[in-house]
């Protein structure tokens, strides 16, 4: 008896909190409320901003700002004009460059950009800089919109679920969701790098992010470039950016197929942000 309700409470949270990625139609588990998430990630990047060390490269600093603002402008132009503002009402952007020699970069939900200093320098100072960089931001960016946080806290909150934990989920605690986003994030100290996101949700994210720099008036085309780079100078398996899920060579023969598609689809839509 006790198994049953507990399975048709399952159930219920399941059906309410499945929703769809809006670029990609991807039905996905959401099991926690934005702003339990927004709460969450706000904490968990103050966190990390209070032991990062901010460029004092104020040029460099400024190229990442100016390309991040691009790309959030869109995202904001398609979310509006696809009538899901919803989804970001409640961001308050910020666009960082913080000193790092881990070429990574990430978004928290909310809209806070931060470009590590060795994701930079490997793109260099070449022509294709700003569009490249496009590409690693609106690849984040991509990530935070398309709700994977949420999506991965949620699965990892079902991995570990006992009563108590549905529970809170339930009744909005957010104890066990701040648990869920520190592990679904793994920015605290105790684990020091971002985690991958799954295979799925990295495809997904690289599919957004030409979409937004095809938006805001880049060259989709250096997310190829960028991961052949990436792909020359990887050592590491661990970082968000250099996940091996899926290997470049996946993303960059998905990238090629899809950026023809996209430039055709979305140049010049929001041309003017
Ligand atoms: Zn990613």
């Amino acid at each position: 008896m006790k198994k049953n309700i507990w399975l048709s409470l399952t159930a219920v949270i399941l059906c309410t909190a499945c929703s769809t990625v809006g670029l990609t139609g991807r039905k996905q588990l959401n099991m926690i409320s934005e702003a339990e998430i927004l709460s969450a990630s706000q904490t968990e990047y103050q966190s990390y901003m209070k032991s990062a060390k901010l460029s004092t490269d104020a040029q460099a600093t400024a190229v990442v700002k100016n390309v991040a603002q691009r790309i959030a402008s869109a995202a904001m132009n398609y979310l509006r004009a696809s009538g899901q503002e919803a989804d970001i009402a409640n961001y308050a952007w910020e666009f960082s460059l913080v000193e790092d020699n881990e070429r990574n970069a990430f978004c928290m939900p909310g809209g806070k950009v931060v470009v590590y200093t060795g994701m930079l320098n490997l793109i260099g100072n070449g022509t294709g800089r700003d569009d490249e960089l496009a590409a690693v931001i609106g690849h984040e960016v991509g990530h935070a919109i398309a709700k994977h946080g949420n999506e991965r806290a949620s699965q990892q909150l079902l991995a570990n679920m006992g009563s108590t934990v549905l529970g809170a989920v339930v009744a909005n605690k957010s104890e066990a969701t701040q648990q869920a986003v520190a592990i679904a994030y793994g920015l605290g100290a105790q684990y020091g790098a971002l985690l991958p996101f799954s295979r799925k949700q990295e495809l997904e994210a690289d599919y957004i992010g030409i979409v937004l720099a095809t938006l805001a008036g880049y060259d989709a085309s250096a997310a190829v470039t960028l991961w052949q780079k990436m792909e020359a100078a990887s050592t590491s398996t661990t970082a968000e950016f250099m996940s091996t899920h899926p290997s470049s060579t996946t993303r960059i023969s998905q990238l090629q197929k899809d950026i023809p598609k996209v430039k055709a689809t979305y140049k010049g839509t929001y041309g003017k942000l």
